[in-house]
């Protein structure tokens, strides 16, 4: 009787002192998703951008488990093997009445919310400065309003101050800082400004402001177009003004960007010339090409773009997949970041439903609100999400099959081969002649 207590209190014992991240790993299987294994390194950050997920809770969207119960999504993003969550941050994205700008409002108050959250479920946080009210890409990088009339030096002070108290704002809600970015997609840009020369001097100025309050975090910088060829050249202003980073990112979105080869090529170059780690900051790939939330998406059937998968759910997921075998075969490769992956409908009723939504909680990519900030783009252009069929969940809030992807792609995971679409075939006709239909189609398998 005394042995058998003490082997089940033995097995209590194990039990209790297992850590978290093994049993839930361990927990993760599928019978549908299939998963070529890739060889990576124990700290290999495995990221998902969630940036939208306060303003589409607001919004009414609800997200489950693979159980179909309603969970916290960064649980469910932990339980799945996602080690990191990316949050964007605006200035102030919001006009003189107070109205939000949409794309999830994200001021830092949001990313401490999301932060404290993320932590909470044992991930960290990557945290992505703009450096502006509103979205930054390689096609805007407006400086915020209360900045706009600084010469570079005020600016460059101004820069340090508000990441230094962000960060702050971080540190005391105890959120785990993983990674700071200066500056998103900043390809010759930034704040601005478009000049190298004064460029730097932002970047230097979020990065001292990183060392000092978050020591342990790493600082990355960010650019898009890895088949522009411009990589090599940013590297070297970047070196050329001692400016202090860890990570150089890359985004990589397979419709635009290049082939993986081209990809791991010029991280390789930058990787090996400066001694920088290097990642993939942005990926995402279509599981669908319908529209969910009656505003059109980037990405759908007929987009004149590079489709080397179909859009379903594995194709998806072997996207991904074949994202991540690039960065951990690339030099000093640390980690993929999916994009937007809890970005979905706030409604599948109607247009009009969603649009109020968009406009009272900023879950669309832009409110008619932003007109005032960024009247050429979102001020004609705004409206709702553009990416719902690139999320990790449905329109409904389940969770797809591709999202064990992150759990399952170390080991693999092994199934019977079935077709899971039929490849897109092209014909050239003679509008003279007669037309011809191919006897037979090919399918793509899992
Ligand atoms: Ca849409």
């Amino acid at each position: 009787m005394k042995k058998m207590l003490s082997l089940a209190l033995c097995l209590l014992l194990l039990l209790a002192l297992a850590p978290m991240g093994a049993l839930a790993g361990s927990a993760v299987s599928s019978d549908t998703l299939f998963v070529k294994p890739v060889t990576l390194p124990e700290d290999f950050i495995l990221g998902v951008d969630a940036s939208s997920v306060i303003a589409e809770e607001q919004s009414g969207v609800r997200y489950y488990n693979f159980a179909g119960e309603e969970q916290d999504v960064f649980r469910t993003l932990a339980e799945n093997g996602v080690t990191h969550v990316r949050v964007r941050v605006w200035n102030h994205p919001y006009d003189k009445d107070g109205n939000g700008y949409g794309g999830g409002n994200n001021d830092i108050e949001k990313a401490v919310e999301i932060g404290k959250r993320v932590t909470a479920a044992g991930m960290k946080l990557i945290v992505d400065f703009h450096y502006s009210d509103f979205w930054a890409d390689p096609g805007k990088q407006m400086v915020p309003l209360a900045w706009k009339d600084m010469e570079i030096e005020e600016k460059t002070e101004a820069v340090y101050r508000y990441t230094r108290d962000c960060l702050n704002l971080l540190r005391d809600a105890g959120v785990d800082v993983g990674m700071v970015q200066t500056g998103n997609e900043t390809n010759g840009a930034l704040c601005g400004e478009k000049i190298w020369f004064n460029i730097q001097y932002l970047m230097q100025a979020g990065a001292r402001a990183t060392r000092e309050v978050c020591p342990e975090a790493l600082v990355a910088v960010h650019f898009a177009n890895p088949e522009s060829g411009a990589y090599a050249t940013y590297a070297k202003k970047l070196d050329y003004y001692d400016v202090d980073y860890d990570v150089f990112a890359s985004s990589y979105y397979p419709y635009w960007h290049g082939t993986l080869e081209n990809l791991r090529a010029v991280l390789s170059e930058v990787a090996e010339t400066y001694g920088k780690k290097v990642m993939v900051m942005e990926t995402s790939y279509a599981y669908t090409a319908e529209d969910t939330d009656f505003n059109g998406n980037t990405i759908g059937e007929g987009s004149l773009v590079t489709k080397n998968y179909p859009y379903t759910v594995q194709g998806q997921a072997n996207s991904v997949r074949d994202v991540i075998e690039t960065v951990a075969n690339t030099t000093n490769g640390i980690g993929v970041c999916y994009w937007e992956g809890t970005w979905i409908s706030v409604g599948t009723e109607s247009w009009e439903a969603n649009h109020a939504l968009w406009e009272q909680y900023g879950s669309g990519w832009a409110s008619s609100f932003a007109a005032s900030y960024d009247p050429n783009d979102a001020g004609k252009y705004y409206g709702g999400c553009a990416v719902d069929n690139q999320a990790l969940f449905d329109a409904k809030g389940r969770p797809l099959e591709s999202l064990k992807l992150f759990a399952l792609v170390r080991e693999g995971n092994e199934l019977e081969p079935v077709p899971d679409a039929i490849e897109d075939t092209f014909l050239t006709v003679d509008l003279n002649g007669e037309i011809v239909l191919p006897e037979t189609v090919n399918a793509v398998p899992l």
